[in-house]
């Protein structure tokens, strides 16, 4: 192996939410200094990281600043323009790359990789104008989903069309930005792979993440995913090479939708850890966050094995009374459920505050369990 960057040494963070927080927290245990910067006050990575620098993503300067100060750059967001990721990169090592960043942080630019390299992915069109729009839709057929190509999640920027639609609409909504339209996938299940890779080209895969969405953000998970395991190696294997082909160093998300007869489609990539993937918190041997601290390093990868079947649900803003916070301690009184806040001050509805994870003997054990445990904070 050649020169990993060893405990002792400090980690450079694009991006400090939630994602950036658990980073920092992994690599604190593994006795790592992280310096990250967010254009937020108060940022929930910056509260637990050694230095926090408060700087847009498209601040060069602010970023090369904070790279000169550390060993190894990393992200734990896409939306980070390919300049900054550049200019960082001329300094220090950048893990992932601005090219992995740069394809999959465009909804056109990713599925075109995907589709070019025989993956399988939903049929879509681009869209610029009205007329591209009126084209497509006689093409792919209604339903489909118009999305902008950049800066969507949880939904944002995504509307559903039907025969009801009025396409001009539609298309205005996109404001000026460039869309992708989507056709409908009717899917039976949607689940996710996290894998890792290291600077070693050493990689490692956690069993499939089953996923519920509420409103189009990520409600639940289970792990493993309640599919057959040929359908699960099938997604395993597909992942290890999407991260393969795009030479991937860190952390990579594939997103996939189940067809009723088994195939898959890949729905989205993220160059990091992903919701999806928490539960290695408390279920794995090895968490996508420290795996993330170890692809980047250079260092050995862990175990990926769980522990027991698992569940995680989301903690939304709409949980938050008006004045305050939840009644916690109904929530605490479940012993074997553990409880994760962001140290988000500021509760939204939607607004991803924190999130419970539970062990059982089965996957659903495990989810009856979240589920009961966070009913308790909505009595
Ligand atoms: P995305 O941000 O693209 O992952 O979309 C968020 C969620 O919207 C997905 O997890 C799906 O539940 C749903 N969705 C997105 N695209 C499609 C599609 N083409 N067909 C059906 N459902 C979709």
């Amino acid at each position: 192996m050649s020169h990993p960057i060893r405990p002792g040494a400090t980690l450079g963070l694009l991006g400090g939410g939630q994602l950036g927080r658990m980073f920092t927290l992994a690599a604190r245990n593994l006795g790592f200094r992280v310096h990250a910067l967010d254009p937020g006050h108060d940022c929930p990575a910056g509260q637990v990281a050694d230095f926090e620098v408060r700087a847009h993503y498209n601040d060069v300067y602010a970023a090369q600043a904070l790279a000169r100060g550390v060993d190894v750059m990393t992200v734990e967001f896409e939306n980070i323009p390919s300049s900054t990721l550049e200019a960082v990169a001329e300094l220090r090592p950048m893990h992932p790359s601005a090219f992995v960043v740069h394809t999959v942080q465009h909804r056109l630019r990713e599925k075109r990789f995907l589709a070019e390299h025989g993956f399988p992915v939903t049929p879509f069109r681009e869209i610029n104008t009205e007329a591209d729009l009126q084209a497509a839709v006689a093409q792919l057929g209604l339903p489909a989903v118009l999305k902008t190509a950049s800066f969507g999640y949880d939904g944002k920027g995504q509307q559903k069309l039907d025969a009801t639609t009025d396409l001009g609409v539609a298309f205005r909504a996109l404001a000026g930005q460039q869309g992708i339209l989507e056709a409908w996938v009717p899917f039976e299940l949607e689940c996710s792979v996290i894998c890792a890779r290291s600077s070693c080209g050493e990689s490692a895969v956690w069993p499939v993440a089953e996923n519920a969405h509420v409103r189009h953000i990520l409600d639940t998970t289970v792990m493993p995913a309640r599919i057959s395991s040929e359908i699960a190696l099938t997604a395993q294997s597909m992942a290890l090479r999407i991260a393969e082909a795009l030479e991937v160093v860190g952390i990579l998300t594939v997103e996939f939708f189940i067809m009723a007869d088994g195939e898959l489609q890949v729905n989205e990539l993220a160059p990091r850890p992903h919701n999806s993937g928490h539960a290695t918190i408390d279920a794995s041997i090895t968490s996508q966050f420290e795996q993330q601290v170890r692809a980047v390093c250079g260092l050995p990868l862990g175990a990926t094995a769980l522990l027991k079947p698992a569940a995680m649900a989301n903690l939304l803003g709409e949980l938050w009374p008006k004045d305050g916070e939840p009644a916690w301690e109904r929530l605490l009184a479940f012993p074997e459920v553990k409880l994760h806040l962001y140290g988000k001050t500021e509760a939204r509805p939607g607004r991803k505050m924190g999130h419970l994870t539970a062990l059982g003997d089965t996957a659903q054990e495990a989810l009856d369990l979240v589920l009961e445990a966070r009913a308790v904070l909505s009595d």
